[in-house]
């Protein structure tokens, strides 16, 4: 389902259709915590560069507002992976580098055999 981002050209960041689009980005933004819990934020002033505290980009999105050129939420998630393409850097199929050097064969070591001990 697309996310709805008229709100984004909404001139007014006290109306409630930006403040709710904000509050929907911050709730996107939760899903897209690195293990530290820092977030990418879109703010007028990080503009995606920062990667900072969730709480503080929170802050960044009532002080600075959201940067209205950033309509397609590819760093948090959106259109990542679109049915029929492959995400940005991926290796379309058909095109794998061939392995450099000597290809070794490893024992095959499956995860059951970890299971088993368990
Ligand atoms: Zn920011």
């Amino acid at each position: 389902m697309p996310i709805d981002k008229t709100w984004l050209t909404r001139p007014n960041r006290s109306s409630p259709e930006y403040k709710k689009g904000v509050s929907d980005f911050i709730e996107l933004c939760k899903t897209q915590l690195n293990s530290n819990g820092d977030v990418r934020c879109a703010c007028k002033v990080c503009h995606n560069t920062e990667i900072i505290p969730f709480n503080t980009m929170k802050h960044h999105m009532s002080v600075y507002g959201f940067c209205k050129s950033y309509k397609i939420w590819s760093y948090h998630g959106e259109g990542s992976n679109p049915p029929g393409s492959n995400p940005p850097g991926s290796i379309p199929p058909g095109s794998i580098p061939p392995i450099m050097g000597k290809v070794q064969i490893l024992p095959v070591h499956t995860f059951s055999d970890d299971m088993r001990r368990r």
